[in-house]
């Protein structure tokens, strides 16, 4: 079930995300982006839709989708 979308194409790899997400379900992608960024990437089965990424990105990288998703 996927509760966060990620608009990776957005994602510039500057890890704040990483580091607020308070279940460490945050990591960086292997594939590079078109940007030439390795996007962030969300773990769904660590994920608890806190909001927290979507509230600290500067790059609007998140969507909240919540658990009815
Ligand atoms: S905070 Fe946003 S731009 Fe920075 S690594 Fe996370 S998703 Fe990418
Ligand atoms: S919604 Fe919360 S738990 Fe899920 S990836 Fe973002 S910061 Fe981490």
């Amino acid at each position: 079930m996927q509760k966060v979308n990620v608009r990776q194409e957005r994602c510039k790899q500057c890890g704040i995300c990483i580091v607020n997400c308070p279940k460490e379900a945050i990591s960086f992608a292997e594939e590079i982006n078109l940007n030439g960024y390795r996007p962030a990437v969300v773990d769904n089965e660590k994920c608890i839709s806190c909001g927290n990424c979507y509230t600290i990105c500067p790059d609007w990288v998140f969507e909240i989708l919540g658990e009815e998703n």
